[in-house]
């Protein structure tokens, strides 16, 4: 018998807020242990949590991204349980009334579009952090109250790579949306891995295994690669699955079992007395409708219709969006986008990653969207480098428009192309300008092109009677000769034709 796999995942993504949810404590990442905290994040008795707006607004944006519904009424619950890094002994979350929900992502796979659908999306907050000593343990609450969106799908992935492309999209989209910053590195996203399996073509769901904690996209990748085969042999063996927690052991390489009847739990929630149910006026509804951006995919596709280039250079603009919106002005005044593409992506991207290197990371930008730090990161989006180095561009970005057309017109050839580009890169003058200076303009004189090509066979008669004994490949020999004697300026079009017509006649 035939298995497949059922997969939904719950992910928990750190809002990007100044402040924590319920005061005014920093929403940082590396201070010193216990440094952002206050006594309603610590959790005493007595205080009053108020909500950040700022963290109502991306959690409504969210929504608005994943193409979920925002019901006129949501609130707060109290989820109780006791441990260590959560002092009230009960995590402040959204139960039965969620902010936002239904909804759906797109992402390609496997060639074609994938659609998996959003359950809810609800704000909670963060707990501590425990670290274990060897003799005793503390607990860092610096991420205590931190605002924590869970975005929880439908069972709609059938596959480890599957899932990991559904991260990534979500990823990117929450990125754009400048929800979060989702880096991994600082534990911004965390995901909850539910998985089960059942025989091919049946409908009814298998017992659900919970893979808790995940904390990278090919963790999350790995430990299905292992756990999708891992259940369909228990099955295959007479046994039986049953409902249960299991850790992912990155270093064996393996599963294991934390603990089973899940469902035993009793959290006792109740909505939280302290906190007013929310709902949003039409007037906030529309700020935050403002905010909605183009989704990653829907700019990917929008580039490859709108200026007819292959899907690889879209990809780029969607991973790189400065650069992206820096093809995009041009390319709205130009004749032929997909040879401003090929510029910006083989000349001016590589010019910048190198100059980049170069200057190190002496500079980091002030605020940005982007990461700052990471050159490209697991989803493939690149940094905020980007968008610094095309501000302090030498060259006006019309002198890329003028570049294409010189080479477009046959005034210069590829070659001198190159010069030009390099040249207007490191001062900034213009293309016309530089041909003119260095004498780059292409020979396409029909007198002084024959003059070259006389001479290249001259000078090489092996190679010219090898082309007239039908060596075709020849040919080129001859013409880089013709190159070279004309210091690149040849029109090498004229040059082929010309050499063709002397050998063969
Ligand atoms: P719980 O109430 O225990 O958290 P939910 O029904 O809310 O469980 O589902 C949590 C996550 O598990 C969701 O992402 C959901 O799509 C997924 N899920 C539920 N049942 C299964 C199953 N049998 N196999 C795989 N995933 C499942
Ligand atoms: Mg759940
Ligand atoms: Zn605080």
């Amino acid at each position: 018998m035939d298995y497949e796999a059922v997969i939904g995942l719950e992910t928990h993504v750190q809002l990007r807020t100044q402040s924590k949810m319920w005061c005014g404590c920093a929403n940082a990442f590396g201070s010193p242990p216990n440094t952002n905290v206050c006594p309603v994040c610590l959790g005493l008795p007595g205080v009053l949590p108020v909500p950040n707006d700022e963290a109502l607004r991306l959690t409504a944006l969210t929504g608005l991204l994943l193409n979920c519904a925002l019901p006129p009424r949501a609130k707060f619950d109290r989820k109780s349980y006791f441990y260590p890094d959560m002092p009230k002994n009960y995590q402040i979350t959204q139960y039965d009334q969620p902010s936002t929900a239904n909804g759906f992502v797109e992402f390609e796979f496997q060639g074609g579009t994938a659609r998996v659908r959003i359950t809810r999306a609800h704000l909670e907050e963060d707990v501590g952090k425990s670290t274990h000593f060897e003799r005793n343990s503390g607990v860092d609450f610096n991420r205590a109250g931190v605002p924590l969106l869970e975005i929880v799908s439908e069972p709609d992935l059938t596959s480890a790579d599957m899932a990991y492309e559904y991260l990534n999209a979500l990823k990117e989209i929450l990125i754009y949306g400048g929800v979060s910053d989702c880096d991994m590195e600082k534990g911004m996203v965390r995901c909850d891995v539910n998985v089960s399996v059942r025989p091919k073509g049946t409908q009814e769901l298998g017992a659900k295994i919970e893979i808790k904690n995940m904390n990278s996209f090919s963790g999350v990748r790995k430990a299905l690669e292992y756990e999708i085969p891992r259940q369909i042999e228990v099955l295959k063996k007479g046994g039986q699955l049953i409902q249960s927690t299991r850790r992912w052991d990155d270093v064996a390489g393996i599963t294991e079992e934390m603990r089973t009847k899940e469902h035993a739990h009793d959290y006792r929630y109740f909505p939280d007395p302290d906190l007013m149910p929310l709902q949003p006026s039409e007037e906030w509804l529309a700020a935050v409708r403002a905010r909605v951006v183009e989704l990653p995919l829907a700019r990917k596709q929008r580039f490859m219709r709108d200026y007819q280039l292959p899907a690889g250079d879209a990809e780029v603009f969607k991973n790189d969006v400065p650069l992206g919106d820096y093809f995009e002005t041009l390319a709205r005044q130009a004749k032929n986008p997909k040879a401003v593409a090929n510029w910006v992506i083989n000349n001016l991207r590589a010019k910048l990653a190198e100059s980049g290197s170069r200057r190190e990371s002496a500079q980091t930008p002030a605020s940005s969207i982007w990461h700052p730090a990471s050159e490209v990161d697991e989803s493939g989006l690149t940094s905020a480098a980007t968008e610094i180095s095309l501000s302090s561009l030498k060259f006006k970005p019309e002198s890329l428009l003028e570049l294409v057309a010189l080479v477009e017109a046959k005034t210069i050839n590829s070659s001198a192309a190159q010069q030009v580009f390099a040249e207007m890169f490191d001062t900034g003058k213009s293309p016309a300008a530089i041909v003119q200076e260095k004498g780059l303009a292409q020979v396409s004189d029909a007198g002084a092109i024959e003059a070259f090509c006389n001479q290249a066979i001259a000078a090489n008669p092996g190679p010219a009677a090898d082309f007239k004994a039908g060596k075709a490949a020849a040919l080129n020999f001859l013409k880089g000769q013709v190159m070279k004697l004309s210091k690149g300026k040849a029109n090498p079009a004229l040059a082929g034709e010309v050499l063709e017509r002397k050998l063969k006649g």
